[in-house]
């Protein structure tokens, strides 16, 4: 078969180099950029974290279409990626779930998925951006050349892309794909406040995202203050909850920077140093953040002191932008695949990756499901 893939990141490498197994098969990708696998480089800080030991638990994903997710992994499972890097000679190690390349170097995986694809002669055309893919008596025409199959890796529009457009997007709308409303996903938080006395300190705390319009979510683990309002993993994860009708409809945070205490509990703590003449703060805090749950409350109202302490609320303006972001989120519907990820309206062409409304939490996640998409949809390829 004569097999094009288009994108050359995580899934349309994997994918590639899947499909290209099958000796007799011709596997091409096509990659605007100048080298393909260029973005591995950035993933992880530098380290890349390849997926997760709970990649598995489809709660860590967010999507317009559950059910539809459900059936994707069936038969699909994280342990795939690693057996799949594994056996083109990635060593790996795992720190409290999250699996990184040995080396600690994101370069190692790139290296390893362009060595395979070597291997296994899959070309790789870059410097060449696909707008089109047509459809001809029962082939598939990309750049004049015909194949039987095509897979659409391109990502989405976070990180790297100078263009503001998500790559992918004129195939998209050629195709006639329907998609999910997209947004900047896993990135800062805007939001309304004086976040100068906080001087970018960071705290542990559980924060919560509430909103009139969706259930609260919550998260918890080191959280970073900004200049533009809070950043930090368990921030990242809530960002992926706030969507154009939750921010149209008003929403905040609130963040619980004593959250293995009760409420009664932290009045009674303040209480006890209250009377031994101590500082409320000290000893619990960051000076910064003990400088801000100071501004505007009396230091001698204890029950105000503890909801401070326990609910400190802070009203979201909206997102970070997309270079800002580590993943788009949304993106073509769910409903457009079947469970192998070939598409429902052309047979033979293939989605997946990010291009997909399935985004993953921070861990590891979402390379997770584009190796899964790009390995599902090459088996099927090729079975
Ligand atoms: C800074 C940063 C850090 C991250 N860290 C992690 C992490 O540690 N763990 C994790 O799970 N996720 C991480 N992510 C998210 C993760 O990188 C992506 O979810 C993942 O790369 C998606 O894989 P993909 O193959 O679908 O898309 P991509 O990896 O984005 O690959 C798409 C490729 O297609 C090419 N392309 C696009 N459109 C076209 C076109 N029309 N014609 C030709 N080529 C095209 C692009 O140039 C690109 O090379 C991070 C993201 C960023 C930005």
């Amino acid at each position: 078969m004569n097999i094009a893939v288009i994108g050359g990141g995580f899934a349309g490498l994997c994918a590639a180099v899947k499909c290209a197994e099958i000796k007799t098969n011709n596997v091409t990708v096509y990659e605007r950029q100048e080298k393909a696998g260029k973005k591995i480089l950035m993933t992880g800080n530098g380290r890349c974290n390849l997926t997760n030991a709970d990649g598995d638990d489809l709660s860590k994903y967010v999507t317009g279409d559950r059910e539809k997710l459900s059936g994707i992994y069936k038969n699909a499972s994280f342990m795939n990626v690693i057996d799949f890097f594994e056996k083109y000679g990635l060593f790996i190690r795992a720190k409290e779930g999250c699996i990184y390349p040995f080396s600690n170097k994101a370069s190692s995986v790139r290296d390893v998925l362009l060595n395979a694809a070597k291997n296994n002669n899959v070309r790789i055309i870059t410097d060449t951006y696909i707008e089109n893919v047509s459809k001809k008596t029962g082939k598939y025409i990309i750049n004049g050349s015909e194949y039987d199959r095509v897979i659409l890796a391109c990502g989405g529009k976070a990180g790297v892309y100078k263009e503001q457009e998500f790559n992918g997007f004129k195939i998209t709308k050629n195709l006639d794909l329907d998609y999910e409303y997209f947004s900047p996903g896993l990135c800062g938080v805007k939001c309304d406040g004086d976040f100068a006395l906080l001087n970018k300190s960071r705290a542990e705390a559980k924060v919560t995202l509430i909103s009139d319009s969706a259930d609260s979510v919550s998260d918890e683990g080191e959280i970073q203050f900004t200049d533009y309002g809070l950043s930090g993993i368990p921030v990242f994860n809530l960002s992926l909850y706030i969507d154009k009708k939750i921010l149209d409809n008003g929403c905040c945070i609130i963040a619980d920077f004593l959250p293995f205490m009760s409420d009664i509990e932290v009045r009674g703590l303040f209480e006890y140093k209250k009377n031994a003449g101590l500082d409320l703060f000290k000893g619990l805090f960051t000076d910064e953040l003990a400088a801000y749950l100071k501004k505007d409350t009396d230091i001698n109202d204890l029950n105000a002191v503890t909801k401070g302490v326990k609910h400190q609320t802070f009203k979201v303006k909206g997102l970070k932008e997309y270079k800002a972001a580590q993943v788009m989120k949304g993106g073509i519907r769910l409903s457009e695949i079947n469970d192998n990820f070939e598409s429902v309206k052309y047979p033979g062409l293939y989605i997946t990756g990010e291009m997909l409304d399935v985004t993953g939490h921070c861990g590891g996640y979402n390379i997770n499901f584009a190796v899964v998409s790009a390995l599902k949809a090459a088996g099927d390829i090729i079975k």
